[in-house]
């Protein structure tokens, strides 16, 4: 069997890419195609958390947030993931992988509450776990979620999925002459404020030697190229 270079990682999806190429919502494309890149790493044996976003389904809400004050929409923005916890949940059970939702908001009826050494158990026992609801504390993002849960589920990386190839000096949509990094350092993201993940997230990153990549998740199969530890993407360390 091949053997991965990672064996515990904690994945963070886009919401906004789950859209595909919808005005919002859930695109079946790209769920059973997450779903699928999902399935062929844990067949290699590796323990997979996963944290989800929102936008997808915030952006469909947005005209009726207009005017609902941030902690408020930050609560809309939390329920969002848990939706999309429980699509992707369902997408990678329909491949035959066992999963567990818990979330930071507790709604037992629906899912797990958080429990770390209940999420620890279930990797260790081969369930893919995702965690819904963010960090359960408005004025966070998913990103700092998906960076709190990987230090506590003591994940080797946290593979951060984009539209992207990987972090450039500048944004290479605007310009053509933007360089890609193939590794950077947390204060150069920091100090260059560099698109990746939001400051908070970063800083807890950069306290806990917790290492990003950041890679184009749209591409099928590169999920598992990360994982076997190919130089696609950039990664973040020290
Ligand atoms: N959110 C929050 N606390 C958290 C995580 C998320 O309040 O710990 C809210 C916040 O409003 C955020 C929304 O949930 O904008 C959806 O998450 P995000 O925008 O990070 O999702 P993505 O951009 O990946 O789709």
């Amino acid at each position: 069997m091949e053997k991965p270079f990672y064996k515990r990682v904690l994945l963070k999806l886009s919401g906004e890419a789950l859209m595909g190429d919808q005005e919002f919502g859930i695109s079946s494309d790209v769920i059973y195609s997450y779903a699928k890149q999902i399935k062929e790493i844990v067949d290699l044996g590796v323990e997979v958390s996963i944290v989800i976003g929102g936008g997808n389904i915030f952006r469909g809400i947005s005209g009726a947030t207009q005017g609902v004050d941030r902690v408020t929409g930050d609560h809309m923005g939390m329920l969002a993931t848990v939706i999309n916890s429980l699509a992707l949940q369902n997408a990678i059970e329909k491949l035959g992988v066992p999963t567990r939702v818990q979330t930071a908001i507790e709604m037992p009826k629906i899912a797990e509450p958080f429990i770390k050494r209940k999420a620890q158990r279930h990797l260790e026992k081969g369930r893919v776990v995702i965690f819904g609801a963010g960090t359960g504390n408005p004025y966070f993002t998913t990103d700092t979620a998906a960076a709190l849960r990987a230090i506590e589920m003591n994940t080797e990386a946290v593979l951060k999925a984009t539209k992207v190839d990987g972090i450039y000096d500048k944004d290479p949509v605007k310009y053509a002459d933007a360089v890609k990094y193939n590794v950077v350092t947390y204060t150069e993201v920091l100090n260059k404020d560099l698109k990746v993940m939001d400051a908070t997230a970063i800083s807890l990153c950069r306290e806990n030697k917790l290492p990003i990549v950041v890679f184009n998740s749209l591409e099928e199969g590169n999920i598992k190229k990360v994982i076997m530890g190919e130089k696609i993407g950039t990664v973040v360390v020290a």
